[in-house]
């Protein structure tokens, strides 16, 4: 019994105990980051169907970790997220967007909208409105220029107390999105009360695209009911011309994929903007 109490301890050890300790690396490096400088931005152009030219940018969160790395968003922001340390995290990427954005603007590019992911837990975080509205004033970013993207399950869950805080966010004249459309459990008659402007639909609709006629006919409709609500329609994760005809074929308006760009640093945005439209 001894020695199956053992080899029980050491199977947790070598498995949940492992990622307990990941997270716990990660966590006490993350907070260490937040101090230093090892968090950068890459941006993600958003291309015009219509014109095939680069309407915008979307802001994402880099992280080398020293000894470690880069380490994937996918991995250190929901260990950001659940230990609040995402809001200052966010923060930071909202500012140091909205300064890189004015500074394009300075050299005279032209770069269209910024885009910026909000965390649930930045939503609901005290005096969100009050600390954008103070991140505009202070680069003096254009609100009009700047979109905040939060994912469908952060609006649902406490709906009433977001769509106050989306209203508030609204009225300083940012656009709102709502993000991975389609994974959670909204309707877009639910959507028709909140303030929001845009639809970006997840990449696995966008994925299934090829899959044949049921999945194009859902996305069809996805950007129907969207139109007819005035809402701006964004397909994510594009990879293939196939996929990018089938999605002008549903009068999508914007896309962004690697089928134009990756992510890239903000010299390479700067090179993305002198070369203008080329889909
Ligand atoms: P997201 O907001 O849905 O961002 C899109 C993700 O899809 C990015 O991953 C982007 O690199 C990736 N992507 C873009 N085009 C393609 C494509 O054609 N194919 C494939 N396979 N992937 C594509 P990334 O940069 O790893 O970010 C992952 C997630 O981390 C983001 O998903 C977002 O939820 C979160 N995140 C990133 N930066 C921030 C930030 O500054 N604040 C917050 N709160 N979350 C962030
Ligand atoms: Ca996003
Ligand atoms: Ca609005
Ligand atoms: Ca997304």
């Amino acid at each position: 019994a001894k020695k199956l109490g053992r080899r029980t301890w050491q199977c947790y050890e070598t498995n949940m105990g492992a990622r307990v300790r990941r997270r716990q690396f990660l966590l006490g490096r993350l907070r260490r980051a937040l101090l230093g400088t090892e968090f950068h931005l890459h941006y993600q152009p958003r291309i015009e169907l219509a014109s095939g030219a680069i309407c915008g940018w979307e802001a994402l969160l880099r992280w080398n970790c020293p000894g470690d790395g880069a380490v994937s968003p996918a991995e250190f922001i929901p260990v950001a997220e659940d230990s609040g340390l995402i809001v200052p995290i966010g923060e930071w990427a909202l500012r140091e967007a909205c300064r890189q954005f004015v500074s394009w603007r300075n050299q005279g590019l032209e770069p269209g909208s910024l885009a910026v992911n909000l965390s649930p837990r930045q939503l609901r975080a005290p005096q969100l409105v009050e600390r954008v509205a103070a991140i505009l004033e202070e680069t003096g970013m254009p609100a009009a220029m700047l979109e905040l993207e939060i994912t469908e399950t952060a609006v649902m869950e406490e709906f009433d107390s977001s769509a106050d805080i989306l209203t508030r966010l609204s009225d300083l004249g940012v656009g709102i999105a709502v993000d991975d459309f389609g994974t959670g459990y909204s309707s877009l008659a639910y959507l028709r009360r909140l303030p929001v402007d845009k639809l970006k639909i997840d990449r696995s609709f966008v994925r299934a695209l090829e899959d044949g006629p049921h999945d194009v006919a859902i996305v069809r409709t996805i950007i129907e009911l969207a139109c007819t609500l005035g809402l701006t329609v964004v397909a994510e994760g594009v990879e293939t011309e196939a996929q990018l005809r089938l999605l002008n074929g549903a009068r999508c308006h914007e896309m962004q994929g690697y089928l134009f760009s990756r992510p890239v640093s903000p010299a390479s945005c700067v090179q993305l903007m002198h070369a203008g439209a080329g889909l």
